[in-house]
């Protein structure tokens, strides 16, 4: 009998709301007392001290959290970590456990009631385990059977591209390099993986005007900068030890601008809790000049500051670097002279930001000329995010401020590899250098055509093209957009298989057979023939180090993402494929040797890694060398306004994280910097707009989409009067995921748009 369908919508129960109030600054002895109380909930406090000394040191463990890097000579041995890296670190080594007994008890169903926050709770996976078509309950499968049910599976589609191989950024080099080896052996580029939905368009973006599709910048350009923008990042949250690098530039002398339509407390003020004078003092002031722009009017505020440099250069003649303009770019008269067709005042007004505060910001433009741009989803999920980051780089390229020490591109990446996924070749195409280094060191005749991404790999399941979803790592159906549809689209598949380390909401969304592969984390031991083994990462800042875990796995079931990946390819692709999959997964060595002949910038991988120093890849806009780009020349572009014909009772919405989650992870009820406790089905909305609409402080509403005539419903949501632009909204993702529609994207990315959500707001009857 066929399963009924589940509905992947979150738990509509309010939880007990507490509002205090936006904080004034982010740290200090409350975040290291959430901190320790997470750790110690989680892992007891003997494990938790031991663990946490061990996370992002040169012999331990990466955090399993953001990507932010860690310095690159001398960690502190107070700790090198924040916050939220200690909450991440507390799930992951987490001493509670889902065991079969766990799933006898409760069935598919019942749990799908559950919030992502009680089924994140629920502790680490144990076993191998299987959903049998029909079934409710899954139950214990042995390894070799489940990879001979994938093996099968595999082998009888009709055409490998019905198969969807999805990756998400916690996996190690190693594995996402065989993954990919796999994918294309097998004969797909069927690749989405979680870049897909974050920073797919500052890849895009930077690719066509500096070409190279990651940031530019290294950790110790901070203290060099002169002037750091934040724009769409809310550091204090999302990525916290970014906040030392600021104060680091602060203290030099440097200034920062933020850009966002939330002032987030991490950007007030930051009280370092490794500095005792912080600790005991109001810490450290961040931004200097705060813009409140309006949802997605970044390039109408860009615009503006450039059109206002650009006056000011014509008078003093000292504003842009025209040297660097000259010799190293092209199409600055276009850009000029598009600029020229807007009108500042229509410009400002669109900003939402007053004339007197934009003034403040290009004063300290004009005046400096080492300029550091960083961002992260505020730009990028939108309709037109790659434009976004395009006009970034104008910017940037103006004043010169690209290949040098202090300077440059820095899009903040969330989960802690997924640039190295990318780097090691998790992408939805095969470029010819790829595919020619497949065939000379492996014989692998990697297909040509180009796979489907994240929203692609959606609608194919959804239309039935693809029938097999394999996930290595991550929370799908709650990270993707258009929840509903999601969940339709994975549930119409003949096999799921998440690989994972803790239960969560894709686990119940399965396909008609469904399969939860059980791994280590980062954290964990990691032990072939007596011995550890480590595997490697790669940060935000494009340098490669390696990862050694240090607990005991939490059991004995557990098998690495590297031997299960060969398993697979070597039970799918049997006895003809000349890829050694298990000699290659019994040693990570031999991986790393691959990923060295393969691939460009890992010579000497094993060497380098090895001392636990790790080492850059090459990045040529760093070195400010554009020769892979038309003429030789980095590319200024002309970038347009969006177009969101919004009507009189139409909002914007975007979607945020609160400051006790990470990703899809939910750590907490709290988001103790937007002062909200206890609760996360909450809307954001400013008081004027309550005023007019009559809409009263906590206020049960429904949040409401339409998009080509079909209309998705976000229910039962509580209003909070809040420092928001007028029409502007805000609600915590993955909740208001439901809202995105599918097929709206950004041009060329195809980046989810769930940072600028047309909406209406009803009263919830
Ligand atoms: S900043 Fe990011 S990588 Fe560093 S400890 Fe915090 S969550 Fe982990």
């Amino acid at each position: 009998m066929a399963r009924p369908k589940l509905n992947a919508n979150t738990s509509e129960e309010f939880t007990g709301i507490k509002l205090t109030g936006p904080a004034d600054f982010a740290a200090g002895a409350k975040g290291v007392q959430v901190a320790l109380e997470h750790a110690i909930s989680e892992m007891g406090a003997i494990r938790a001290f031991k663990t946490l000394a061990k996370l992002n040191q040169k012999d331990g463990f990466d955090c399993p959290g953001c990507a932010w890097p860690d310095p690159d000579d001398k960690r502190s041995v107070l700790g090198e970590y924040c916050e939220n890296g200690a909450k991440a670190l507390a799930e992951e080594a987490t001493l509670k456990r889902v065991e079969p007994s766990f799933f006898q008890k409760y069935t598919i169903q019942e749990l799908s009631t559950w919030s992502d926050f009680q089924l994140g709770k629920s502790g680490r996976l144990t076993h191998p385990m299987v959903l049998r078509e029909g079934s409710q309950h899954y139950e214990k499968i042995e390894w070799d059977d489940a990879f001979d049910l994938m093996a099968n599976q595999l082998q009888a589609l009709e055409n490998p591209n019905e198969a969807v191989f999805y990756t998400s950024g916690r996996s190690s080099n190693e594995a996402a390099f065989l993954y990919g080896l796999f994918c294309r052996a097998y004969g797909t580029n069927n690749m989405p993986d979680c870049s897909n939905m974050c920073h797919e368009s500052s890849g895009v973006g930077l690719s066509q005007t500096l070409g190279i599709g990651k940031g530019s910048v290294v950790l110790n350009d901070f203290p060099q900068a002169e002037l750091v923008v934040v724009i769409g990042q809310n550091p204090g949250t999302n990525h916290p030890r970014m906040l030392s690098a600021l104060k680091d530039c602060k203290k030099n002398g440097g200034k920062i601008i933020a850009i966002n339509p939330l002032e987030e407390a991490g950007l007030k003020r930051f009280k370092n809790p490794q500095s005792p004078k912080d600790m005991l003092s109001r810490g450290t002031e961040i931004t200097d000049v705060f813009l409140q722009v309006k949802i997605n009017e970044d390039i109408a505020l860009l615009k503006v500051i450039m059109k206002k440099l650009y006056e000011i250069q014509k008078i003093d003649g000292d504003v842009f670097d025209v040297d660097f303009i000259q010799n190293k770019t092209e199409h600055y008269e276009a850009l000029i002279s598009d600029l020229d067709k807007y009108s500042t005042t229509e410009l400002i007004e669109r900003s939402g930001v007053d004339e007197k505060t934009i003034d403040q910001a290009v004063q300290l433009f004009a005046e400096r000329q080492k300029i550091i741009i960083c961002w992260a989803m505020g730009l990028t999920q939108h309709k037109n995010g790659v434009d976004n980051i395009k006009e970034c780089v104008n910017l940037l390229l103006l004043k010169g401020s690209i290949g040098k020490d202090g300077a440059g591109t820095c899009p903040v990446r969330g989960h802690s590899n997924v640039q190295g996924d990318r780097s090691v070749g998790i992408v939805h195409k095969s470029s010819p250098a790829l595919t020619a280094s497949l065939k000379e060191s492996f014989d692998i005749d990697a297909p040509q055509a180009p796979g489907l991404d994240t929203v692609h790999s959606i609608m194919a399941m959804y239309e039935g093209k693809a029938k097999v979803f394999i996930a290595l790592g991550g929370n799908f159906v709650s990270a993707a957009s258009d929840t509903n549809y999601t969940a339709e689209a994975l549930q119409k598949c003949d096999l799921t298989v998440s690989i994972s380390t803790k239960l969560n909401r894709s686990h119940l969304i399965a396909g008609k057979v469904s399969l939860i592969l059980p791994t280590l984390g980062r954290s964990e031991m990691d032990r072939s023939k007596g011995k550890n083994r480590f595997v490697t990462v790669e940060n935000s800042m494009g340098k490669v180090h390696k990862s050694e875990g240090k607990l005991k796995p939490a059991s004995g079931h557990l098998m690495s993402e590297p031997e299960i990946i060969a398993k697979i390819a070597s039970r799918t692709l049997g006895p003809e494929s000349k890829v050694p999959w298990i000699e290659m997964s019994n040693n990570y060595d031999l991986i790393r040797d691959k990923i060295a002949e393969v691939l460009i910038g890992f010579d000497s991988y094993n060497k380098r890694v090895k001392n636990g120093e790790g080492f850059y890849l090459p990045n040529n806009a760093r070195q400010a060398d554009f020769s892979k780009l038309p003429n030789g020349k980095a590319q200024f572009s002309i970038c347009s306004l969006p177009d969101h014909q919004l009507s009189e009772d139409d909002f914007l919405l975007m979607t945020i994280r609160s400051h006790d989650q990470f990703n899809t992870t939910i750590y907490g009820l709290d988001d103790r910097y937007r002062g909200v406790y206890q609760e996360r089905r909450v809307l954001f909305m400013n008081p004027e707009d309550m005023l007019k609409y009559s809409f009263e402080k906590l206020q049960v509403v429904d949040i409401v989409s339409e998009y080509d005539g079909i209309i998705r419903v976000a229910p039962k949501f509580l209003v909070i009067p809040y420092a928001i632009p007028i029409q502007n909204l805000a609600c915590y993702f993955p909740e208001a995921n439901v809202l995105v529609p599918i097929n709206h994207f950004a041009t060329q990315s195809n980046t989810p748009i769930s940072k600028s959500i047309k909406v209406k707001v009803r009263a919830n009857k």
